[in-house]
């Protein structure tokens, strides 16, 4: 069903985009495990930047505002889930009932079907400080809803681009109906973001910054 044409090809790497890749675990003076090429195929080169949050469970807060409902949190839940499942439950996250100290906090938009994430990191290592989700449910289309919620949720936990085959979770669009699936491309672009804990490494707590963060949006669409 995945067809997964040329992505075992890894091509130039995007040097910036590696940047987050380990998240502090290659210090200064130690041997460098991890790379885009440790976990094949994926997208890597193909992102802006991979991210990472310090660790898991990252805390999810749903905005109750006028266009919450416990529906569309269920959805979005399953989209998320997707990626806890996939990960073997290293990705995972922990709901909190108040948005004080949430990292991942998450709308939901009648507006329209697309989704957006914006989410603001310390620019030298891509360590995530916080995220805010939307997720378009016009339509009320369950599997559209969930599917947007995965989509999203993938750049909030760390891809930040998208990738160029159709059949991926984190292809720029979807088509309505057709559930995403993450693919081994998916999961290995964000082993990449996580790696030292998927070969068994311990993370190492990065150091205090006084760094600017930067805040940058990523737009989702999808055909018709
Ligand atoms: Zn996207």
């Amino acid at each position: 069903m995945n067809r997964r044409l040329m992505l075992g090809v890894v091509v130039a790497l995007g040097v910036s985009s590696l940047a987050g890749c380990g998240g502090g675990g290659a210090t200064s003076g130690e041997q460098r495990v991890c790379s885009a090429e440790t976990f094949v195929p994926n997208y890597v080169p193909l992102l802006e930047r991979l991210l990472y949050w310090e660790q898991f469970p990252v805390t999810v807060y749903f905005e109750r505002d006028a266009n919450y409902s416990d529906y569309y949190r269920t959805l979005a839940r399953q989209g998320f889930d997707q990626w806890v499942e996939a990960t073997g439950g290293v990705a995972r996250y922990r709901e909190v009932d108040s948005p004080d100290g949430a990292q991942i906090r998450v709308v939901f938009k009648p507006d329209t079907r697309n989704g957006l994430t914006t989410y603001t990191y310390y620019p030298s290592s891509g360590r995530l400080i916080s995220a805010t989700v939307e997720i378009g449910v016009r339509g009320n289309n369950p599997i559209d809803i969930r599917s947007v919620a995965a989509h999203e949720f993938g750049h909030a936990i760390g891809i930040g681009g998208h990738s160029q085959n159709p059949d991926d979770m984190m292809y720029t669009s979807f088509v309505t109906n057709v559930p995403l699936q993450i693919t081994p491309n998916d999961l290995n672009t964000l082993k990449t973001a996580y790696c030292n804990y998927f070969i068994g490494r311990t993370r190492v707590a990065p150091p205090p910054t006084d760094e600017t963060p930067v805040t940058v949006t990523i737009r989702c669409g999808h055909d018709h």
